[in-house]
Order: C-alpha cells, then sequence, then structure tokens
C-alpha cells in the first residue's frame, strides 16, 4: 500500500507536458484478458511449444503449416479476447490527458489499440497482420490480400508465403517504432513499466535508458522480473488490478 501511495505520488509529480508519462508494456498486460504471456511457468506459451520453431523464420521455413496453424489459433484467442480493466485504465488516463502519455508496447495484440490507444507504439508488430515471407521482387509488389488460401497462403505468381506480421527471433524491431520509443524513453519524467519479465532486447534495454536520462522507474508484475533492479518502486500487482489504481483519479501537477 505505501509502495502504491509513494509511486501514485510520483505519477502525480510528473507533470501534465507531452510525454511526461511512457509507459512499456508486456504480454503480462493481456493475462487477464486470457492471453497467454511466453514465459510463465505455469501457462506460458514456451512451457509447452519449442520457441525456436515456432517464432523464427528458420522454424517457419521447415515447418510452415505447423507454425502457420499455431498462430492461426493464436489470433482466435487475439479476436476473443477484451480489453482488461488495464488496458482501460490507460486508455482513459490518455483520454483526460492528451499527449502526456506515450505508451510502448511490445505485445501483437490489438487490446491497447481496442481499448482506445490508437497511436501505440508497436515494437514486434501485429499478430493479425499478414506479410510476405520473402520481399516480392515485383513492381508493383504482389498483394497480400490476393494469396491464394492454404495453410499459409501463397501467392499465385510468385509462389511466396505469408507469414504473421510479428518480430521473430533474430529479426530487426521496426526502425521506426524503436527509434520513437526511445526518444520517448528519452524524454519521459516518469516510465511505468507492466507485465514484462524483461528478458526481450531491445525492448528491455529501454527502462535503464530512460533511468539514465533522469526518469522515475516504477514496474508493475506479480512476479519478480529481469529489471526490478532498474526500478525505483515495483508494485508486486496485477495490472488489471493496479493500473486503475494507479491512474484513474490521478491529477497531473504543472
Ligand atoms: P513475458 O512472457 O516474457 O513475461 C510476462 C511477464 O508478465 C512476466 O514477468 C509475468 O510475471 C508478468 N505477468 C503475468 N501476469 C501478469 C498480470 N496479470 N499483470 C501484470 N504482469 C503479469 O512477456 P514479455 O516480457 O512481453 O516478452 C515476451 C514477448 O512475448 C514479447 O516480445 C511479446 O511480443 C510476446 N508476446 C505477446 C503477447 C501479446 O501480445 N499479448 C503474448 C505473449 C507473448
Amino acid at each position: 500500500m505505501q509502495q502504491l501511495q509513494a509511486a501514485r505520488a510520483i505519477l502525480q509529480a510528473a507533470g501534465g507536458r507531452p510525454g511526461a508519462l511512457c509507459v512499456l508494456t508486456g504480454a503480462g498486460m493481456s493475462a487477464e484478458s486470457g492471453i497467454p504471456t511466453f514465459r510463465d511457468a505455469l501457462s506460458g506459451l514456451w512451457a509447452r511449444f519449442d520457441p525456436a520453431e515456432l517464432a523464427s523464420e528458420e522454424g517457419f521455413r521447415a515447418h510452415p503449416q505447423r507454425v502457420w496453424d499455431w498462430y492461426a489459433e493464436r489470433r482466435e484467442g487475439v479476436r476473443r479476447a477484451q480489453p482488461n480493466a488495464g488496458h482501460h485504465a490507460l486508455a482513459d488516463h490518455a483520454r483526460r490527458w492528451p499527449g502526456r502519455l506515450v505508451l510502448v508496447t511490445q505485445n501483437v495484440d490489438d487490446l491497447h489499440q481496442r481499448a482506445g490507444n490508437a497511436d501505440a507504439i508497436r515494437l514486434h508488430g501485429d499478430i493479425l497482420a499478414d506479410r510476405w515471407l520473402q520481399t516480392c521482387p515485383r513492381r508493383p509488389a504482389c498483394s497480400t490480400p490476393d494469396a491464394r488460401p492454404g495453410r499459409p497462403p501463397h501467392c499465385g505468381v510468385c509462389g511466396n508465403l505469408l507469414r504473421p506480421g510479428v518480430v521473430w527471433f533474430g529479426e530487426e524491431l521496426p526502425p521506426s517504432a524503436l527509434a520513437a520509443a526511445r526518444s520517448a524513453a528519452e524524454a519521459c519524467t516518469v516510465m511505468l513499466v507492466v507485465g514484462t519479465s524483461g528478458a526481450v532486447w531491445p525492448a528491455a534495454g529501454l527502462v535503464g535508458q530512460a533511468r539514465q536520462h533522469g526518469a522515475k522507474v516504477i514496474i508493475v508484475n506479480p512476479a519478480a522480473s529481469e529489471i526490478d533492479d532498474e526500478a525505483h518502486w515495483v508494485l508486486r500487482g496485477t495490472a488489471a488490478q493496479a493500473l486503475p489504481l494507479l491512474l484513474d483519479d490521478t491529477v497531473p501537477g504543472v
């Protein structure tokens, strides 16, 4: 409770200037919406599947149907899921204090967007989007909606395969998203980190970067994370429980 009050005071004191609050979210943000995280020991996706096969280009090339089908199932889970109270608390805060909050997410679901944070910076892509496995050499490029149905769908002209629009292991993050996230981390007064293990880079590095530039760091996570040492306050709670308590009636100071 003391930690919560301290964190609320810091959030309040950060003021209302644009970009004062940078929020970095991870898979735990959507756990209470029923979307499993990758690393939670009991329910995590990696506990049941091999990440090298399901989240790498090599794995997709080796077993395209198996990987496509696995993503198809995850896409269904994302479509069925609804934003939770944590997503809504962030969206409500952004509505009440336009520009104050910059939201950076590692999540590939669309729950922040559906809650109302349309301009969330997506570091790891969009699971509901398709893109070609190989850059299309044709000009104009073959269009993904024209792909022939299949598992995975393929291009009737050049045979290219569709793949999910997420960042896989070993791939670069979208440069503009990463640059925007780094600027937000450097410019904020407070960084609020929600539901991430801090194990995936370069996203995890944003926390240290914010701190180096003088930001106060608050972590919300029910379990220990690899970046707890970088936080000024660690709140042991879940996203849906803690974010409304932290943000709902926060009135930024000047
Ligand atoms: P992670 O799976 O490595 O870690 C999840 C973290 O969330 C853990 O630290 C866990 O303690 C915490 N957590 C669990 N339940 C929570 C809750 N209710 N509230 C707050 N925190 C909770 O996730 P990560 O750090 O985001 O990194 C893994 C990668 O997995 C990311 O690149 C992300 O793209 C991808 N991913 C995304 C989704 C999604 O879009 N919803 C789901 C699974 C994985």
